[in-house]
C-alpha cells in the first residue's frame, strides 16, 4: 500500500503515520519527492485497509499496489531515480553510454579500448573479469589480474568502470575495483548474490535473464533494495524467443514498459541483444528513442580474434559513428549524449 501525503502535510502528520505502520508490525519507506511525501508500508498489508489510514490528518489517499514490487515500483517513488557515480549521472536528461570489450583479455588490449571508447565519447568503461561462459572450455576471464588491469585503466583515464560479479563471495573483491557491479542475465535469480550486493553500497546494474519476465526482473531488483541498495539499475539485454536469425530477440517493449513501472534507470545492451556487430548500431539507435537511459556496448580493437563475443563486437571506428547517430536521436526525444 502507499500513503499519499497532502501537499502540506507537516512532518508531526508524516510521523504520526509512520508510528502507526510499525505498531502495525510493518516497515514504513519514506519517499520525499518535490511536491509531497509518499509513505510505503512494507509487508503483507493485506488485512489492513486502506480507509484505516485515510483518517490520519495529512493523509491525502492510500492505495492498495496492485504489483507484487514496492521499493522499486513508480508508485512508491514517483520520480525518476539518478544513479551518482563520480560525475556520472545515471537516470537523468543525458544518456549514458558504457562501452568497452566483452573481456579483459591483455593490458594491451584492454588500454586500446578504453582510449578508443573514451575518445568516441563514452562515459563508463565496461570489461568482463569473471565470465559467464555457456562452456566450461572457453574463456573464463582474467579474474584477479583482470580486475587489476581494469584498475590500471580506470586510473589512467578517469573513467568509472563496470564489470560482472559471479558469485555471492566475490561481492567484497569485485567492489574494490568496480564503480559498478553487473549481474549477469544468468544470474538474475541468483538470490544469495542479489542479497550480497544489496548489502553494499555500491550502484548495481541488473541484466534481465534471457528467460524471465518484465515483473521478475523487478522482483530481482526489489530483492537487492530491500536488503537496502537502492542504487540500482535494470539492462534489457535481450531474451530467448523461437527467432533464430539473432542471438537473443531484444524486446524494446520492455523499455517504456520498465521506465513506466519503476523509477530505476533503465539500459539497454544492444550487443547481447542482437549478437551481431551490423544490428548493434541499429538497436541502439531504436533504444534510446524508446527512452532508454544508457547504453552498454561491446567493443574490441580485433573482433575476429576476441576471445568472447567477438561476433556482437564493433570495432572502435564503428562505435564512434553509432555514437553520433544515437546522440541525433537523443536530442530528437528532448535528451543528450
Ligand atoms: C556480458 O555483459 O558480457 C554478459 C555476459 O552479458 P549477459 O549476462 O547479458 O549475457
Ligand atoms: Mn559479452
Amino acid at each position: 500500500m502507499v500513503i499519499v501525503m497532502k501537499l502540506n502535510a507537516t512532518s508531526e502528520e508524516i510521523a504520526s503515520v509512520v508510528e502507526n505502520i510499525e505498531s502495525l508490525g510493518f516497515k514504513a519507506h519514506l519517499s520525499r519527492g518535490e511536491e509531497r511525501t509518499v509513505i510505503g508500508v512494507i509487508g503483507d498489508e493485506r488485512p489492513v485497509e486502506p480507509e484505516h489510514f485515510e483518517a490520519f490528518a495529512g493523509v491525502e489517499r492510500a492505495v492498495r499496489i496492485l504489483h507484487p514490487f514496492k521499493l522499486t515500483s513508480r508508485d512508491f517513488h514517483p520520480e525518476d531515480s539518478v544513479v551518482k557515480i563520480n560525475g556520472v549521472s545515471i537516470g537523468a536528461q543525458s544518456v549514458i553510454v558504457m562501452a568497452g570489450p566483452c573481456s579483459v583479455e591483455t593490458r594491451e588490449q584492454l588500454m586500446m579500448t578504453a582510449a578508443a571508447v573514451k575518445d568516441a565519447g563514452a562515459h563508463i568503461l565496461r570489461g568482463g573479469a569473471f565470465k559467464p561462459r555457456t562452456s566450461p572450455y572457453s574463456f573464463q576471464g582474467l579474474g584477479l589480474k583482470g580486475l587489476e588491469l581494469l584498475r590500471e585503466a580506470r586510473e589512467q583515464l578517469k573513467m568509472p568502470v563496470i564489470t560482472e560479479v559471479m558469485s555471492s563471495q566475490d561481492v567484497t573483491l569485485v567492489a574494490q575495483y568496480a564503480d559498478i557491479l553487473q549481474i549477469g542475465a544468468r544470474n538474475m535469480q541468483n538470490f544469495a548474490l542479489l542479497h550480497a550486493v544489496g548489502e553494499i553500497q555500491k550502484p548495481v546494474m541488473l541484466k534481465r535473464g534471457m528467460m524471465s519476465t518484465i515483473e521478475e526482473l523487478l522482483m530481482a531488483a526489489e530483492y537487492i533494495l530491500s536488503h537496502g541498495n537502492a542504487r540500482v539499475m535494470l539492462c534489457e539485454r535481450g531474451i530467448r524467443t523461437f527467432e533464430t536469425a539473432t542471438r537473443n530477440t531484444f524486446d524494446i517493449n520492455a523499455i517504456p514498459v520498465l521506465k513506466t513501472l519503476t523509477h530505476l534507470p533503465v539500459i539497454a545492451d544492444p550487443s547481447h541483444g542482437t549478437g551481431k556487430w551490423e544490428l548493434v548500431a541499429p538497436i541502439a539507435r531504436a533504444a534510446v528513442a524508446a527512452g532508454a537511459d544508457g547504453l552498454i556496448v561491446e567493443v574490441h580493437c580485433d573482433p575476429a580474434h576476441a576471445l568472447s563475443d567477438g561476433a556482437q563486437s564493433l570495432k572502435p571506428e564503428k562505435f564512434t559513428r553509432m555514437v553520433e547517430q544515437v546522440r541525433r536521436v537523443a536530442e530528437a526525444v528532448g535528451r543528450t549524449i
